[in-house]
């Protein structure tokens, strides 16, 4: 539901139960739809969650706020809470129903001005609101939450955006043909390895005569000796919806860090 009407819909509800005296303010909650507050009375809606619930939904939310309204602060979600919530209409669900987000998708990227975009996968590429920004933007990076509670993000991820933050070029974009180190522990770390398969997530590394899989993140490069073959920028299939742009995207495409990545890899035929 988009905001304007949730807050007109807030409104009209105040007012249907003698509490028009009462403000509605918007935060950008990630954890809970709605809150009542008492002292400041004041009824607070997220807005990235009331822009991805419905209308059916979000009246739920502001009717179980009016609800603590009407009760007092001392009834919390006892007894005389459910009886007056259902007397007003309100389910008496406690205040952020767990099936909605799920539905909607366990991740939830919220950027900083409080859009909202869910994902059933982990992300693994840095993206911005593209309600804020038409093309990939630091200043409205995407936070991503996991049911609720601060994300642990893929390791692809934490690398392209250390790599964002510090100005380099990300790992993420190292075309096939470069020569990378390997840097994920094990048998293999510390050998040097040239890319020849990107996968979504993952380099297939030639090293000596094996061919190993490893995340993006598990490598690192080496610098422009024997860069050959198709310079690949990042696709990734994971991130064409509405609501995000990649880094590298198609549409959302940063020649800056293009011009960066060819000075880094310049193209083994002597084009330029
Ligand atoms: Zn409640
Ligand atoms: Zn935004």
């Amino acid at each position: 539901m988009n905001t304007r009407d949730a807050f007109d819909l807030t409104r009209a509800l105040l007012e249907r139960h003698q509490l028009a005296h009462w403000t509605v303010e918007w935060d950008s909650a990630k954890t809970r739809a709605g809150v009542c507050r008492f002292q400041e009375q004041t009824i607070g809606l997220s807005a990235p969650l009331t822009r991805l619930h419905g209308e059916a939904e979000v009246r739920d939310t502001i009717l179980h706020e009016i609800a603590h309204a009407l009760a007092g602060p001392e009834a919390k979600h006892g007894p005389r809470w459910r009886q007056i919530a259902r007397s007003i209409g309100c389910s008496g669900r406690r205040c952020t129903s767990d099936d909605s987000e799920r539905i909607a998708g366990a991740w939830l990227g919220v950027c900083p001005a409080g859009h909202g975009v869910t994902r059933h996968r982990a992300p693994t590429r840095v993206t911005s609101c593209t309600q804020c920004s038409p093309r990939f933007d630091l200043k409205h990076l995407l936070g991503w939450s996991l049911h609720g509670d601060p994300a642990r993000m893929h390791a692809n991820y934490s690398a392209e955006l250390k790599a964002l933050r510090s100005g380099t070029t990300s790992v993420t974009m190292l075309p096939v043909g470069s020569r990378v180190r390997i840097t994920t522990p094990g048998r293999y770390a510390g050998q040097l390895g040239t890319v020849v398969r990107r996968g979504r997530t993952r380099f297939h590394v030639r090293c000596a005569d094996v061919t190993i899989d490893l995340p993006f993140a598990g490598v690192e490069g080496v610098g422009g000796e024997g860069v050959g073959g198709e310079m690949l920028l990042g696709f990734d299939d994971e991130y064409d919806d509405d609501g995000v742009n990649a880094f590298n995207d198609s549409e959302g495409f940063d020649e800056d860090a293009c011009a960066r990545l060819s000075a880094l890899y310049p193209r083994s035929s002597p084009e330029k």
